[in-house]
């Protein structure tokens, strides 16, 4: 009995964020006006490595992102002077509650609830309000080879992405933020996720390129650069990914809605 109630209010509270979230999404799609990015740095192993890279954290680091989006938006015949705006805030101190492994849909309802609540307690103020959050959670490499899954919320404006301290990172961890970013406008993986290779055609950046493999740049929402049979690269650098028109489909870019 309680535990259908527990359920219900569960299920109320989602069904209140989730009309909220509808709205703010189909806003922030319309690109009609810079989508403000609020970048927040947290020091996710608590390594020397880790707290030197969030001190170091400069929104210069993070321009390539706004350029990036520019340029991949004239590319799909966006005609959007500054699409998206980057702004650093301070260090976050408080690390977000951890992803369930497990525990199917209701457990991860239960976690995106749960990290909206995170980021409404621990999100400094900025000098403008955000429409979308990126927390970058750094990892020392040395310790943690692997990191938790990164995770863009489709509809809360928030995206946790796990990266990597170190300069020769920089690079990567941009891709899998930017990644991340594009969930949260409601772009989705363009790979299968029991092999993490590319979909084709749809995450592929060249997918009638031929031949097909190897190519040479990765689609973002596929992440990988397709090479040969069942091998991949994960690209080094936004320059090496391209957004495909299915995932400019989702985020909005579509002409004919303009
Ligand atoms: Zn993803």
């Amino acid at each position: 009995m309680f535990r259908r109630l527990r359920i219900l209010i569960l299920l109320l509270i989602l069904a209140t964020v989730a009309t909220t979230a509808w709205r703010t999404e189909r806003h922030l799609r319309s690109w009609r006006s810079t989508l403000h990015v609020a970048v927040f740095a947290l020091n996710a192993d608590g390594s020397t490595a880790a707290r030197d890279e969030v001190h170091r954290l400069e929104k210069t680091q993070l321009a390539p992102i706004a350029d990036y989006i520019a340029a991949q938006a004239a590319a799909h015949g966006m005609d959007l002077t500054l699409p998206v705006r980057i702004e650093t805030g301070p260090e976050i101190t408080t690390l977000p509650p951890e992803q369930p492994a497990s525990g199917g849909m209701l457990a991860a309802i239960r976690w995106s609830l749960a990290i909206r609540y995170w980021a409404w307690r621990h999100t400094p103020e900025t000098s403008i309000r955000p429409d979308l959050r990126l927390y970058l959670l750094y990892h020392d490499p040395e310790r943690n080879p692997r990191v938790p899954d990164s995770a863009g919320l489709a509809k809360g404006g928030i995206a946790l992405a796990h990266v990597f301290a170190g300069r020769e990172m920089a690079g990567s961890n941009l891709v899998v933020a930017t990644h991340e970013l594009l969930h949260t406008l409601g772009a989705t993986d363009k790979y299968d996720p029991a092999t993490n290779l590319a979909l084709h055609p749809e995450g592929y950046a060249e997918p009638w390129r031929k031949p097909r493999l190897p190519q040479t740049q990765a689609e973002i929402m596929a992440g990988r650069i397709p090479l040969r049979g069942d091998t991949a690269r994960i690209p080094a650098s936004l320059a090496e990914t391209v957004i495909g028109p299915a995932t400019a489909r989702e985020i909005g870019w579509s002409t004919d809605t303009h």
